[in-house]
């Protein structure tokens, strides 16, 4: 567990007048850990110390602190990771019929493609984008 990691994650809550405590530091250790995006039941199961109201309560601060990134799901369980200038660039494939979400990093080519578009969106439109999220919602092979 890297320390810079915490002193980041620290810094951020600060600036949203919040403090570290231990609980919030237990999450982001496991955010770190796993690698995957979690939902608070999937919190609950990995770490049976913690309770889940104040499991819920310390990712919306984290996610408030922009530390953790809420991934937009279809089905009631919200999934949470690390926020994506800790970790590195990549999106998610959401399964409509589990719930399911899986990570997907894309080649260095496929993210030129993206680029481009996203120019032609710009240039249309006036918008100057800093950064993009494209998330895929669909059937994950093991429900197809
Ligand atoms: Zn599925
Ligand atoms: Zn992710
Ligand atoms: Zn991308």
């Amino acid at each position: 567990m890297p320390d810079e990691l915490h002193t980041t994650v620290a810094e951020r809550l600060r600036g949203v007048g919040q403090r570290y405590t231990s609980q919030r530091r237990a999450l982001v250790e496991l955010l770190a850990e796993t690698r995957h995006p979690l939902s608070i039941p999937d919190v609950l199961v990995l770490d049976g110390e913690l309770a889940q109201s104040s499991v819920y309560r310390n990712l919306a601060v984290l996610t408030q602190a922009g530390a953790v990134h809420r991934v937009v799901t279809t089905d009631d369980f919200a999934r949470y990771e690390l926020a994506e200038d800790l970790t590195h660039h990549h999106h998610h494939l959401i399964c409509s019929a589990c719930g399911g979400v899986e990570d997907y990093t894309a080649s260095p080519q496929l993210e030129r493609t993206v680029a481009r578009a996203i120019t032609e969106v710009s240039t249309a439109t006036g918008f100057t984008p800093e950064h993009h999220r494209l998330d895929l919602i669909g059937i994950c092979a093991a429900c197809a």
